[in-house]
């Protein structure tokens, strides 16, 4: 599917007269715990079946107001994305590859049976937010401000049909380094009883209900004494999945890396296809298929699995330390930072943060 054209809009905007003093700022911008500090304001546009998107504009940030009775609140018709801004050292600010997150909000739209915001309408709602709140873009290692575009279905109706009213909101929250003492490994627990995707479901969208049905296995992992969970694909239940927030990778012993295939169950990460790029880039097999939990399992008893990592925007790569399940716990490697999952992580970390050279053109200048 494919976003509808521009409707080449510019965002009106209304101040917010109760923006935070510069101090205030830099005092909630120096130590945000992630997700709970957003910035003085945040871009809308509406839709609606008869006008299409219309009123643009960035406003105070502040609560929504809804009918108890909104479509979204009853059957859960919403998607998101997830990206950052970066800011580098001579001060200016930059996104990683956003034209890939729009695109894929327009996907999951259309598998919610919302309206397809335009590309470049999403583009120009995070470059306009962005320079109303440049102030809100931290400057210290590994920080960023990260950018939360939603859209939901408004409309007061309980009839189980699409919405004929959406609203598309973008907040931004400054957050610190994901792991403030260094990158540190990762247990995932292996569920069997639950799947959080199936064939035809709604796997591929970033919609609400994905992340809704997989807080009680990840309650599960954590009583198991595991970071986060692990899915297996629901058709046969032996091939592994997605983590509940992140991809997957594979490191053979023989330098060899593997990462399940896009099979419409999973999310395709912007992480995971820049982490493929760059580990083809420098010259290893790279292969997307069908990995089995009993090949991972087999592989980390016998060392023909020298390393496992997940990514995505918000820790970029992160090593797995230990892999566990209901009839296995197993150390990856040593349990620490595999050379291979350390490399493409300082690789990616480089290029977001203006430190190497973006030969992709995966940097957007804001
Ligand atoms: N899988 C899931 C289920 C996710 O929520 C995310 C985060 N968006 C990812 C993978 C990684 O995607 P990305 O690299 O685009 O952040």
């Amino acid at each position: 599917t494919t976003a509808p054209p521009s409707t080449a809009t510019t965002f009106h905007h209304h101040p917010n007269p109760d923006a935070r003093s510069d101090e205030e700022r830099e005092r909630l911008v120096a130590a945000p715990a992630f997700g709970t500090v957003f910035t003085d304001h945040m871009a809308r546009v509406t839709w609606t079946a008869g006008a299409g998107w219309a009123d643009h504009r960035v406003v105070p940030y502040g609560p929504l107001s809804l009918d108890p009775a909104a479509a979204v609140l009853h059957y859960g018709q919403e998607v998101f994305e997830g990206l950052k801004a970066y800011r580098h050292a001579d001060g200016s600010v930059w996104t990683f590859r956003p034209e890939a997150n729009a695109t894929r909000f327009a996907a999951s739209a259309h598998r919610l049976a919302l309206p397809q915001l335009p590309v470049e309408d999403f583009l120009t709602s995070i470059e306009t937010l962005v320079a109303v709140d440049s102030a809100w873009v931290p400057g210290g290692d590994e920080t960023s401000l990260y950018l939360r575009p939603f859209m939901f279905a408004s409309e007061t109706f309980l009839g189980v049909r699409p919405t004929r009213e959406a609203e598309y909101v973008l907040i931004a929250s400054p957050v610190g380094p994901y792991f403030p003492g260094g990158v540190k490994p990762v247990s995932i627990w292996v569920v069997r009883d639950f799947h959080r995707a199936g064939p035809g479901g709604t796997g591929y969208a970033k919609c609400g209900g994905n992340y809704a049905a997989s807080l009680l296995p990840q309650q599960q992992a954590q009583a198991h004494g595991c970071d986060q969970v692990c899915f297996l694909d629901a058709a046969t239940g032996t091939e592994l999945e997605e983590l509940g927030g992140m991809n997957v990778f594979v490191v053979a012993a023989d330098g060899s890396v593997s990462t399940p295939a896009l099979t419409g169950s999973i999310l395709e990460g912007v992480t995971r296809d820049s982490v493929l790029t760059l580990l083809r880039e420098a010259g290893r097999e790279v292969t997307e298929r069908g990995i089995t939990l009993a090949e991972v399992r087999d592989g980390l008893v016998s060392g023909a699995v020298a390393e496992v990592f997940a990514c995505g925007t918000a820790a970029v790569v992160t090593p797995i330390g230990r892999l566990a399940s209901d009839d296995f716990d197993l150390p990856v490697g040593d349990g620490g930072t595999g050379p291979v999952t350390a490399a493409v992580r300082a690789q990616l970390t480089d290029i977001q943060y203006g430190r190497a050279q973006d030969h992709h053109g995966w940097m957007h200048r804001l």
